[in-house]
């Protein structure tokens, strides 16, 4: 027996339709039509949600208000998107500095923003978002390390941003989205409260962290084969401690600094890019002449910059270059292609 195909459903203005309440905030006085998710309604501006988005566009060319669900006069849309969402994409397509660095946007902003903008194909919006994130998530030392970033969302969720790098294909923001995840214990990364990344991207942040650990190692190794003055066999003295070839003022501590190579091997310096990581290993607080301290501070900027320029590879990247190609291929890109637009 054929099975019936299912009657078309009424448009939702019947019996079934949920009731729902108008947002407090994102209810403009001159709206023209009202897009409702789950129980909230927001009133909108047709004009502004089709001039930048096709997929509003279409939308609404096929609204009748002879047919459609109406309140007050106003054609009513029903979507599948979650209302705080969509009040986040509204809010900033209404309002554009919502998402703008200078108005320091939450976190969770950004990456509903991401992805409504993403599958309503909003294309200046996308862009805005990236900006943003890229800000957040620098891929120059200098940005980084001299603390010139914009800002860093207090609600910040390092492993979901490795989530959304991978699945909105930001590779721009990868590399210290994973590296600021590292800072995690294993622990803390298979922790169900600690991120809204999926098990996978959990999976992967535990790989890099561990990638990381012996990347340091190795860069510590060849940081110090790399510094041939402060580590000559000459001036070593009988208790280990490295001579000042200059003028034998002081020596280098071996034990405090292997020590403090040893808390950078297991990750639990904190960020090994600081600032302070070169202030306070670089002997200014000791007595000694400034060849001195001029190279043990450059031996510490040196292994920074070793870590840094070796983080892309891991994250399949060959180095920082390649990040930005990739990110500059993405953005020719990104309308075709699209990961969110078909679960509608
Ligand atoms: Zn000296």
């Amino acid at each position: 027996m054929l099975t019936q195909p299912a009657a078309k459903r009424p448009r939702e203005d019947g019996p079934e339709a949920l009731a729902w309440t108008r947002h407090s905030d994102l209810w403009l006085a001159r709206g023209d039509i009202v897009l409702v998710c789950d129980t909230t309604g927001f009133c909108a501006s047709q004009c502004i949600l089709a001039l930048n988005s096709t997929v509003f566009q279409d939308m609404f060319a096929t609204v009748d208000p002879a047919q459609n669900e109406v309140s007050e006069g106003l054609s009513i849309v029903r979507l599948q998107d979650s209302a705080e969402e969509m009040y986040h994409l509204l809010k900033a397509m209404h309002f554009r500095q919502y998402i703008q660095k200078k108005s320091k946007p939450a976190f969770k902003v950004l990456a509903a923003v991401l992805k409504l903008s993403t599958k309503y194909m909003i294309d200046d919006l996308h862009e805005e978002i990236v900006d943003t994130l890229a800000s957040i998530f620098p891929s120059t030392f200098s940005a980084w390390s001299v603390g010139k970033r914009d800002y860093l969302p207090g609600d910040t969720d390092e492993m979901y941003a490795v989530e959304l790098a991978k699945t909105y294909n930001i590779p721009i923001m990868l590399p210290m989205a994973f590296y600021m995840s590292s800072f995690f214990t294993l622990n803390e990364i298979a922790h169900p409260t600690t991120s809204a990344a999926s098990n996978e991207t959990r999976w992967a942040c535990s790989i890099f962290r561990d990638d990381l650990m012996g990347l340091i190692d190795k860069a510590l190794k060849d940081n110090r084969a790399g510094e041939k003055w402060l580590f000559q066999n000459g001036y070593r003295r009988s208790d280990g401690n490295w001579r000042c070839p200059q003028d034998g003022c002081c020596a280098l501590l071996d034990e405090p600094m292997r020590d403090n190579e040893n808390r950078m091997r297991r990750l639990i310096v904190g960020d090994i890019f600081s600032p302070q990581v070169a202030q306070q290993n670089d002997g200014s607080q000791l007595p000694g002449c400034q060849a001195f301290k001029d190279h043990v501070r450059q031996y510490w900027i040196a292994l920074q910059k070793r870590v840094w320029d070796a983080l892309p590879s891991l994250c399949g990247f060959e180095d920082w270059a390649a990040v930005e190609a990739a990110q500059a291929a993405s953005m020719a890109t990104k309308t075709q292609d699209n990961p969110s637009a078909s679960d509608t």
